[in-house]
C-alpha cells in the first residue's frame, strides 16, 4: 500500500479568492486524508527525516499513531520535543529539511510531514491540548528575553526539567516574529499563534510582556537583584537594513518589518480596526525572501497593485518555492534582475515612483549564487506610491549595549558557541540573535540546546 498511492494533495482557498481576503490560504487534511497520507510512511528503521529535524521530532512514530487514528497519541509524541507544531507545520521550510530527506523524495514525492504535523497540532488544539503537563519544581529560576521560537522553545524545555522558568517580552504580545511579522492569511494568530503559546504557560512557564530588556530591566539586574541563576537571549533580528540609495527616507518608504507589524500586531487584516497603515494604489515590494512575499501579498490584500522587484533571477529567489508560487497565483508581479537606484519624491515629500536599473547574472559570490550586476544604461522609471525595503534584517544592539561582557560580531550577533553559551558567565543566546536572520525551526533546535546547557550549567554549580 505504502508506495503505491501518490501524496495526498492539500486542498487551498482559491487564490483569486484568497487574494482579496486575510483568512488561511492552505485548508490542511481532514481526518481521513491525513490517515491515508500517513499510511505512506516506511517507518525506516534509520529515519532520515528525523536527522535532518533541528528539533529532532520522532515523525516515524507520530505517522504512525496518525495512521491507527490514535492522534492524542500522535500529540504526546511530538509534544515531548516540540511545543508548536501546528506553527512549524505550517511555516517550515520541511522541503529542505525532514520532507528533503524522506526515502520516499528520492523516486517520487516525500510524505508530507509538515501537513501531518499541522493536523496533529490543530487536533490537538481543537481537543484541548491534553498531551502537555507541568511538571514539579527543582527550585532554580532562570530568565528567558524574548518570546519567539528560541525562547519559548528554550522555555519549553526548561519548565520541562522542573525549572521556574519566566520569560521577557518586549512587545506586548507573545510570539516574536510569529505573532508580529508572519501574515495572519499563512498563520492565523487567535486560532493557532496564541494556543500554542498557551501550551507553553501551560508547562508553567510566565510570561511578562511589554518588558524591554535594557531598558525596564538589564540582565545584571535580573541575574543580581531577582535571583535567576542563568539568562537565555532569543531576542531575534528585528533591525531592517535599508538600501542607502537617495529618496529613501521620502515619506511612503517601510522596511516591511515595520509594514507587516502594522498588518499583524495592529491588526490591518481586520475591518474592525482602524490601523494606520497606507499602500496607495500601487506598492513596490524589494527583496525575494519569504518576507518580501509576505509584504507584497499583505499589501495586495489591502487592495493595492503590488509587484516585486528583485536583483537575481527566479532561480535564486531565496524565498520557500511554496510561497513564490502562491505569490504568483495571486496575481503579484515579479520583476526579476531589477534593481532599485533612486526613489523618486513629489514635491510634497511622498513617493511617486521607483528609478531601476536591470541586472545581468556574473560569476558566482561567496554564497555560490551567481551576483548581479548592472547592465550600464538600462535605469527605467516605475511609478509607485509605496516602497516596502525587506532586505534582510540584525539582532537590536540594546541587549549587547546593556549587558558588560557580552561579545557582539561585526554584524551585531551575540557571540556564542554551539551549546548557546556567550562570553558572559551565566549568559546563554540562540535563534536569530546569535546567527542572524534564519529560520523558525532552526531558532527552536538553538533553543533546546541552551537548554540543555542551561540545565547543565545550574546542575555544575551544584556540585
Ligand atoms: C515576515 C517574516 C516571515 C518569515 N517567514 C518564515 C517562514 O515562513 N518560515 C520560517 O521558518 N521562518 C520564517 N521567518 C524567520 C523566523 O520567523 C525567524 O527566524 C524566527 O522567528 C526567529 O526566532 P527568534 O526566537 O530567534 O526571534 P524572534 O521571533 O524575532 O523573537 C524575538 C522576540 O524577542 C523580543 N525582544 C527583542 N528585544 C527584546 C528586549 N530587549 N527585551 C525583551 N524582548 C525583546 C522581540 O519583541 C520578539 O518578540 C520569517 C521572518 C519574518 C520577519
Ligand atoms: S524518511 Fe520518509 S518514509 Fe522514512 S520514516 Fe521518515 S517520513 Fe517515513
Amino acid at each position: 500500500m505504502a508506495n503505491k498511492i501518490g501524496r495526498v494533495p492539500v486542498r487551498e482557498q482559491d487564490p483569486k479568492v484568497r487574494a482579496t481576503n486575510f483568512e488561511e490560504v492552505c485548508y490542511g487534511y481532514n481526518e481521513q486524508e491525513a490517515r491515508l497520507e500517513a499510511s505512506r510512511c516506511l517507518h525506516c528503521r534509520k529515519p532520515r527525516c528525523v536527522e535532518q529535524c533541528p528539533v529532532s521530532v520522532k515523525i516515524p512514530l507520530f505517522i504512525a499513531e496518525v495512521a491507527e487514528g490514535d492522534f492524542a497519541r500522535a500529540a504526546a509524541i511530538i509534544a515531548e520535543d516540540s511545543s508548536l507544531p501546528s506553527i512549524c507545520g505550517r511555516v517550515c521550510p520541511q522541503e529542505n529539511q525532514c520532507e528533503g530527506a524522506c526515502i520516499l523524495g528520492i523516486k517520487g514525492e516525500p510524505v508530507a510531514i509538515g501537513k501531518l504535523e499541522r493536523f496533529v497540532g490543530d487536533w490537538s488544539i481543537r481537543n484541548g491540548n491534553q498531551s502537555v503537563e507541568k511538571a514539579p519544581s527543582n527550585g532554580h529560576k532562570v530568565a528567558i528575553i524574548g518570546s519567539g521560537p528560541s525562547g519559548l522553545a528554550c522555555a519549553s524545555d526548561l519548565a520541562k526539567m522542573g525549572y521556574q522558568v519566566k520569560i521577557f517580552e518586549a512587545l506586548h504580545k507573545a510570539g516574536g516574529v510569529l505573532e508580529y511579522g508572519i501574515p495572519e492569511f499563512r498563520l492565523p494568530k487567535a486560532a493557532i499563534v496564541a494556543k500554542e503559546v498557551e501550551n507553553v504557560r501551560r508547562l508553567g512557564v510566565e510570561i511578562e510582556t511589554d518588558t524591554v530588556v535594557g531598558r525596564t530591566v538589564t540582565i545584571d539586574s535580573l541575574m543580581d537583584d531577582e535571583g535567576y541563576e542563568a539568562v537565555f537571549v532569543g531576542s531575534g533580528a528585528g533591525l531592517p537594513r535599508f538600501m542607502g540609495i537617495p529618496g529613501e527616507n521620502l515619506n511612503g518608504v517601510v522596511s516591511a518589518n515595520e509594514f507587516l507589524t502594522r498588518a499583524n500586531l495592529m491588526k490591518a487584516y481586520d475591518d474592525e480596526y482602524d490601523t494606520p497603515i497606507y499602500v496607495g494604489s500601487k506598492v513596490v515590494v524589494v527583496g525575494g525572501g519569504n518576507v518580501a512575499m509576505d509584504a507584497v501579498r499583505t499589501a495586495k490584500r489591502l487592495g493595492a497593485e503590488a509587484v516585486i522587484v528583485y536583483r537575481r533571477s527566479e532561480t535564486e529567489l531565496p524565498a520557500r518555492a511554496e510561497e513564490g508560487h502562491h505569490a504568483k497565483e495571486e496575481g503579484i508581479e515579479f520583476r526579476m534582475l531589477t534593481n532599485p537606484v533612486e526613489v523618486l519624491g513629489d514635491e510634497k515629500g511622498w513617493v511617486r515612483g521607483i528609478r531601476c536599473i536591470k541586472m545581468e547574472l556574473g560569476e558566482p559570490d561567496e554564497s555560490g549564487r551567481r551576483s548581479p550586476v548592472e547592465v550600464k544604461g538600462s535605469e527605467f522609471d516605475m511609478e509607485c506610491d509605496v516602497v516596502i525595503m525587506a532586505l534582510g534584517t540584525s539582532p537590536n544592539p540594546l541587549i549587547a549595549t546593556t549587558t558588560p561582557g557580552l561579545e557582539t560580531t561585526r554584524r551585531g550577533c551575540i557571540v556564542a558557541n554551539d551549546e548557546g553559551q556567550t562570553t558572559r558567565e551565566g549568559v546563554f543566546a540562540g535563534g536569530d540573535a546569535v546567527t542572524g536572520a534564519a529560520t523558525v525551526i532552526l531558532a527552536m533546535g538553538a533553543g533546546r540546546k541552551a537548554a540543555q546547557a542551561i540545565d547543565e550549567y545550574i546542575k555544575s554549580k551544584q556540585a
